[in-house]
């Protein structure tokens, strides 16, 4: 082939290449993004609002199930299954009372990270306590609920006392602080000491509320408790310790929260 032909085609097929490239291969006018698989995480996050704390974006959990981090148990709300027993059960490691059985020590394991910085923190404010009570099995809630009732009387044992299936300890998400002197022991007057007072101000901010406070008995149903402490996660403890609501009377917020989650979750 002659030269000249040859530089001609590859000249063409030059000018041929550079067209095709430089010519928008798309419309200009940019198409909407439709995210196909748009992350569950994103569909979970709404906005929880509690009346006089600021509003918080949060994976929403279902208070109605027992695995929840927000699972609300209690004399009107037991546990769906009276013998539920939750997963990644292990002692922590802070100061626990170690004469009470390997179970009994236990808490969530997920819920660690959150037991380690609030005991660190009260240790480092001087107050030497440890995990009296954490995680009970319904049979262990029987055993203690029978004891205390042939002692007090059914009615008065279930003043300080749940029956098995309705114990927040069976979800591995509550404790009973005390002393390592165990003075005040499960008493009221726990409130009054220095470690009492260090939780009650404080727990909130890793995560934990005072559950069964002295101002709530009549709705929470039990007497005042300074020493039970249940876990909700950071965000649901500073709300709820701003509004000054216990997890009962949040309910209807928790379940507006939800509605609005599974709305979102249907339009997607
Ligand atoms: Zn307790």
């Amino acid at each position: 082939m002659p030269k000249k032909i040859l530089i001609a085609i590859l000249g063409v097929a030059a000018i041929v290449f550079a067209a095709y490239t430089l010519t928008p291969q798309y419309n200009s006018v940019q198409a909407p993004v439709i995210p196909i698989n748009q992350p569950k995480t994103k569909v979970k996050q709404v906005e929880l609002v509690l009346p006089n704390a600021s509003p918080i974006t949060a994976r929403v959990e279902d208070y109605n199930q027992p695995t929840s981090l927000w699972a609300v148990v209690s004399k009107e709300h037991p546990l769906p299954d009276a013998h539920f027993v939750p997963a990644g059960l292990a002692v922590p490691p802070v100061r626990t009372r170690i004469d009470k059985s390997i179970a009994e020590q236990s808490l969530r394991s997920d819920i660690e990270p959150d037991v380690i910085a609030l005991f660190g923190a009260a240790e480092a404010a001087g107050h030497s306590v440890m995990v009296a009570s954490g995680y009970r099995s319904y049979e262990q809630q029987q055993i203690y609920f029978t004891s205390y009732s042939r002692q007090y009387g059914e009615e008065a044992a279930n003043k300080f006392s749940a029956r098995p299936g309705q114990s927040e300890h069976q979800t591995g998400l509550a404790f009973d602080v005390s002393l390592t002197s165990r003075e005040c022991y499960l008493e009221i007057c726990f409130s009054e000491r220095e470690a009492g007072k260090w939780f009650a101000a404080h727990s909130y901010e890793y995560g934990f509320i005072l559950r069964y406070p002295e101002d709530k008995t009549a709705i929470t149903q039990y007497q005042y408790e300074p020493w039970h402490f249940r876990y909700v996660g950071r965000d649901l403890a500073k709300a709820l310790h701003d509004s000054k609501l216990t997890l009962d009377e949040a309910c209807p917020y928790l379940q507006a929260a939800l509605t609005e989650m599974k709305a979102r979750g249907a339009a997607n």
